[in-house]
């Protein structure tokens, strides 16, 4: 299938990121959002699941995982959007046991209706052989809320008025159709990917700060390579869908 690429989205007021887990958000569009921030972008993050998984320590204190992590999420979206971080809002579904049911479609639809952002970007749904089923499930989830949050009869219950957001961004896009230059924001994408420190060792490979230069040199060779065919320096990919 020949792939037509979108020109630059023009930076919006505000984004509502809606991740998986803590960090999927950086890893997906954390250049992306950084630079929307610095052209005045208010930026939200909603994150679906608890991070519970997020350990090799059989033994881990999860209920600490579980706060650890949120904060850490947070620290995370002020390094991206400095005094443009917005919301931070946690689902708190069980982490490996996201759903894409009605009711947690309806928590997401809220967040849309009342966060109200120009902008949604989310997990593809249909990306292939990626297994973790909470991203596939949280790509379903976000589509899905899109298509309620913009009509006034689903969800009426809630009480609020219906949003039709601009655009739909799916970052691990399984065909992707838009690059946004992020030569500008790299390394501020890399600060916002270490403040997620419980996952230095399942993620990033490293048992500290120190060791990251490996993780750091993969983030930076693939953004790079995305960045080639469209003429830049470094580029996340995406998905993009306007008619919404
Ligand atoms: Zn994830």
């Amino acid at each position: 299938m020949a792939v037509t690429w979108s020109a630059e989205h023009p930076p919006p007021t505000s984004a509502l990121a809606v991740a998986a887990h803590p960090d999927d958000v950086e890893f997906g569009a954390g250049g992306t959002l950084a630079k929307w921030a610095a052209a005045g972008c208010i930026v939200h993050h909603l994150v679906c699941t608890d991070g519970s998984k997020g350990t090799w320590d059989a033994g881990a204190d999860l209920t600490a995982l579980v706060t650890r992590r949120q904060a850490e999420q947070r620290e995370a979206a002020r390094r991206v959007a400095g005094e443009r971080a917005g919301e931070v809002r946690f689902l708190g579904c069980v982490d490996g046991d996201l759903e894409a049911d009605r009711a947690t479609i309806g928590l997401v639809v809220r967040a849309i209706r009342e966060l109200r952002p120009q902008v949604v970007l989310g997990h593809d749904p249909w990306k292939r052989y990626r297994l973790h089923p909470d991203h596939r499930n949280a790509g379903l989830l976000v589509c899905d809320a899109i298509v309620a949050a913009r009509d006034p009869h689903f969800f009426p219950e809630h009480g609020i008025a219906p949003h039709r957001p601009d655009a739909l961004f799916l970052w691990e896009a399984d065909v992707p159709d838009h690059a946004e230059d992020v030569s500008a924001t790299v390394e501020r994408k890399l600060a916002a990917l270490e403040a997620h420190e419980s996952q230095f060792e399942t993620t990033m490979h490293a048992a500290d700060a120190s060791e990251l230069g490996t993780f750091r040199d993969r983030i930076r060779s693939r953004v790079a390579e995305h960045g080639v065919p469209h003429g830049v320096d470094a580029a996340e990919l995406f998905a993009r869908v306007t008619d919404l």
